[in-house]
């Protein structure tokens, strides 16, 4: 398998370097020096000692920063098309969670981490929040693999195959902390999974260790309607109340779905500095409501995108996300200038890097930062006429139109094929679980 060495030149038709917004380089070139982005400039001005670099020419191609998955449980993969078109209760109780206790081991989360891992490069994904069981082996594929992940230590009252408490998957979670805490690929998070499967003890521990270890907390919060009513009833408050009284309301804080938002929890959003990780595709197939990430945004809130597990998406694809997102906030704003195409490119970038607390070394093509790039072919009769390359690539285009892939100044996906991945091996792989799992439908 060959690697492309750490010193770069990849010249592109455009460029579009995210920060500053809505900025599109034309015949513009990247220089790429041990995993980091030294340069960035006309084609035409590349100085002469660049040519002994390895050369990437993509003449119909659009560059730009390597998309940001915000809420990912990669090892769901396996159980893509399993059960579809159920509300997310029964979903849950009679499918997914019986299914987990009966098939999830260390295998399994290695085996749909690589299937993901594969989807999500060649998508144009570079980085993912992702949250499972056994997240030491979610981060060894992910550094095999050569991908940058922000792994979550689960916690949830629930045995597992895992852990059986709360306090066994914090004593794993902080062993697999001190494993990983030097990477330059793998972040660590905790993630609670939500307010109704963690006690108020779990989310205390959670925090006191968050707060020891400076990282930051991933949890589910307001997916559905039912979810905050159930809990007003036998709680006498809304879970992001009691999130609140718990002390965990800070900027480390990485909400997802936030579906349910009243204008007090907006402002509290905003005045925390808390982020908000908008999975439109799974809120939508599962019925779960819609964020209104318009009005957060309008209030200064950081929203990135998430695909959720691919058995509620059912793909890995943040572009697709992208565009979800603002025909979502088109209809329900009754506004078609609602989240722009510029807006949501942001989204599926910059501010995936800002929730990861990642945005000095990723989500954008800057000098300095690390090179996680990802190149679009533009060639195709559906691309045509180009009058807007930003347009183009929110509208038109989709993961599969991606050619390029780079991780920290490594080629992962070049000309469409993987530098890193045993396809036949993976697929080999992925058939045993479907024969397995499928057997128990
Ligand atoms: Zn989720």
């Amino acid at each position: 398998m060959s690697v492309a060495p750490a010193n770069h030149v990849i010249n592109a038709r455009w460029i579009v370097p995210i920060v500053p917004k809505g900025i599109v380089l034309e015949h513009h070139s990247i220089v790429i020096e041990a995993g980091h982005i030294i340069k960035i400039l006309p084609t035409g001005d590349l100085d002469k000692k660049y040519r002994s670099y390895q050369t990437t020419n993509l003449p119909d191609h659009l560059v730009t920063a390597g998309f940001i998955n915000a809420h990912v449980h990669s090892a769901m993969t396996l159980f893509r098309g399993y059960a579809d078109d159920l509300p997310l209760s029964e979903w849950l109780n009679n499918y997914i969670w019986p299914a987990e206790a009966k098939f999830v081991n260390r295998e399994f989360v290695r085996d749909g981490t690589s299937l993901a891992v594969a989807e999500m490069i060649a998508g144009g994904t570079t980085c993912a929040a992702d949250t499972y069981f056994f997240p030491e082996a979610i981060a060894e594929v992910c550094e095999e693999n050569h991908f940058r992940a922000q792994v979550g230590i689960p916690v949830i009252q629930f045995s597992n195959a895992w852990a059986d408490s709360e306090e066994e998957h914090l004593t794993k979670g902080l062993e697999f902390f001190e494993n990983i805490k030097t990477s330059s690929l793998i972040s660590a998070a905790f993630s609670p999974h939500a307010p109704y499967t963690v006690s108020d003890d779990g989310f205390r521990q959670v925090l006191k260790h968050a707060i020891n270890l400076d990282i930051p907390i991933h949890l589910h919060l307001h997916e559905t309607k039912q979810e905050v009513e159930t809990a007003s009833t036998q709680n006498n408050r809304r879970p992001y109340t009691r999130i609140q009284e718990l002390g965990l309301l800070n900027a480390h804080l990485q909400t997802v779905h936030m579906t349910e938002i009243n204008d007090e929890e907006v402002q509290s959003l905003s005045k925390h500095q808390i982020h908000v990780a908008h999975c439109p595709e799974s809120n939508m197939k599962l019925a779960s409501g819609i964020c209104p990430i318009n009005t957060l945004i309008e209030n200064g809130v950081n929203v990135a995108l998430g695909t959720d597990g691919a058995a509620s998406n059912n793909n890995l694809d943040i572009l697709a996300e992208a565009r979800a997102a603002a025909f979502l906030s088109k209809v329900i704003t009754n506004s078609p200038t609602a989240i722009t195409a510029e807006d949501a490119l942001s989204m599926a970038t910059i501010n995936g890097a800002r929730l990861l607390g990642l945005d000095n070394k990723i989500g954008s093509l800057e000098i300095g930062k690390r090179a996680d790039i990802i190149a679009f072919d533009f060639s195709g009769i559906n691309f045509q006429p180009i009058y807007n390359p930003i347009s183009q690539l929110i509208y038109t285009a989709n993961g599969q139109h991606v050619t390029h892939t780079w991780i920290n100044g490594t080629c992962v996906y070049r000309n469409k094929l993987y530098t890193q991945i045993d396809l036949t091996d993976l697929k080999e792989r992925v058939e045993n679980w479907r024969k397995k799992i499928g057997g128990h439908l």
